[in-house]
């Protein structure tokens, strides 16, 4: 079975790979397989906008998909992504990641993901407000609380979800909880605006302690400096970690005694890049993946470590921050030297928890603290890593096999048990 795909390079073989290491463990049957991996549906639409160009006005149309993958153990879930890479295959490896990320840490929802072909940099505010509402207007009938909800992904974040709710209550009434990482002024939960990056500090500080290492003693590395980059190397840094290098797209930054992580944060925002930050040296991407340090967190985009640059990296451990950060060839040959990964599926799963919970108290009505939200957060996280763990021990294999094998499993139990 192979994902065929009509854009060329925008397939995804290590999903593929990924996936079949597991299937061969299960022992599934070629039927079962076939099943498990076919979408449930994909939507195609065009989205056109309005858009202001030197001249004046001019119409842009711009392609927006929603894979929805499987939802045998509750409704779709995935997030929407604005980058100009945007691409079917893409999105539906990213919707079959979902699938197994929701099943891994056992939350009623199955996988969907959805992006727009767009740069939202290239386009005001009034002209993103127009492309969301009106992707969301042609979403609709695919769309709902117990059909399929959306989150921010990468280029989308809570004022997105804010534009996609109101256009979906305008045809259904009042509808909190078609999408999730809402402002907390509509029904949002306090604590999903960080929830990836801390999820991702959690996970990196359970396995470092089952690795048997001291947080206060490593020297971490992140690649990507948005929400999951930056609010995972506040949080290590505050549980003592010394966060020595953190890049984004425009290049990256050294420090060998350790980032203050809040003022790279603040200087960032400011400068709109990392260059020039005081009391840091310059760093490329490149270098940062080689470095050499404890923990590696690609937390940009993916297939940010392949076979070009996998004998280069420099850490003892990596954590993927990022959705599918390697390629599988890297992570072959990362499990050959001997460098553990812990896969995305797990690592930033943070995200869809805190999703799940900001859906509950929106069909509760009735909003949680940040406290709770987090320790739950923290708690579900901690317990996913030990049982991904003692599946690896048992079976000898890697963290990622065995997390797909948990994950698929209870898909596949799913889908018995309905009959499907
Ligand atoms: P974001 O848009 O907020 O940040 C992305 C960061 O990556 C930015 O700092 C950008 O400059 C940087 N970047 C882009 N290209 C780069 C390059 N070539 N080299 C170095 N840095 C580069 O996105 P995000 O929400 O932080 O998402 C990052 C990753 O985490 C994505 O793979 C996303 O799918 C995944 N993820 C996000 C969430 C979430 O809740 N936001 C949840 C789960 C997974």
């Amino acid at each position: 079975m192979t994902f065929v795909d009509e854009h060329p390079g925008c397939g995804d073989e290590s999903q593929l790979q990924f996936v079949s290491r597991a299937f061969e463990r299960l022992g599934l049957r070629d039927d079962q397989r076939e099943l498990l991996l076919s979408s449930f549906r994909e939507t195609q639409v065009s989205i056109p906008v309005k858009v202001r160009t030197a001249d004046g006005e001019s119409l842009r149309t711009f392609t927006g998909f929603r894979v929805q993958h499987n939802h045998a153990r509750g409704p779709f879930k995935g997030g929407l992504r604005y980058h100009p890479s945007v691409c079917l295959g893409e999105v539906r490896a990213l919707a079959q990641l979902m699938t197994w990320k929701t099943a891994l840490v056992d939350i009623p929802f199955g996988g969907a993901k959805g992006g727009i072909n767009v740069d939202p940099k290239s386009l005001s505010l009034d002209e993103l407000e127009m492309l969301s509402k009106r992707f969301m207007q042609k979403m609709t009938p695919v769309l709902g609380v117990h059909e399929d909800v959306m989150a921010p992904d990468v280029g989308t974040d809570p004022q997105t979800m804010a534009w996609l709710m109101e256009a979906y209550s305008k045809a259904h009434g009042y509808t909190p909880g078609v999408v999730t990482g809402k402002p907390v002024e509509l029904g949002g939960s306090p604590g999903r605006l960080e929830a990836t990056g801390l999820g991702v500090a959690f996970v990196t500080r359970v396995a470092v302690e089952s690795l048997g290492w001291a947080m206060k003693t490593l020297k971490i590395a992140l690649q990507g400096f948005g929400n999951v980059g930056y609010h995972a190397a506040h949080a290590l840094a505050a549980m003592g970690a010394r966060i020595v290098a953190v890049s984004d797209s425009s290049g990256g930054v050294y420090a060998e005694q350790g980032l203050d992580i809040a003022a790279a944060g603040r200087y960032r925002a400011h400068a709109g890049t990392l260059a020039g930050l005081p009391g840091a040296e310059p760093l490329s991407n490149a270098e940062l993946l080689a470095l050499p340090c404890d923990v590696l967190i690609p937390a940009a985009l993916g297939h940010a470590i392949d076979t070009h640059n996998a004998a280069r990296v420099g850490a003892r451990l990596i954590v993927e921050g990022a959705n599918m950060p390697l390629t599988h060839l890297a992570d072959a040959a990362l499990r050959e030297r001997g460098v553990p990964v812990v896969p995305d599926i797990i690592a930033n799963a943070g995200g869809v928890l805190t999703s799940y919970y900001e859906w509950v108290q929106n069909l509760q009505q009735f909003p949680w603290e940040r406290g709770t939200v987090l320790r739950r957060l923290e708690k579900r996280l901690v317990r996913t890593f030990h049982e991904v763990r003692d599946v690896s021990e048992h079976h000898q294999i890697d963290l990622r096999t065995a997390a797909y094998v948990l994950a698929i499993q209870r898909v596949a139990r799913a889908l018995t048990l309905r009959g499907l």
